[in-house]
């Protein structure tokens, strides 16, 4: 049967939960639900500030791709 959680896993014949989500479930009982669900929130989905700062890094990638292109069409020009 697999995982009542996350679905993906062979949970075994007397569990509902596979090894990776009973860990889970451990780390919740520890720390408790709502600061597990805190920390993959905080680690998994990027915030707004940090959208805009990875899009701002591929902006800048493209810019420098560009002016290089353009170093060196002009530089074969002059040879
Ligand atoms: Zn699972």
């Amino acid at each position: 049967m697999y995982c009542y959680c996350c679905n993906q896993n062979y949970a075994g014949v007397f569990t509902a939960l596979c090894p990776s989500c009973h860990r889970i479930r451990h780390l919740q009982s520890v720390y408790g639900v709502d600061r597990v669900l805190e920390v993959l929130e905080n680690v998994l989905i990027r915030d707004k500030t940090k959208q805009k700062y990875k899009e701002d890094t591929e902006i800048k990638k493209e810019k420098e791709k560009i002016e290089n292109t353009i170093k060196t069409r002009s530089q074969t020009k002059n040879v």
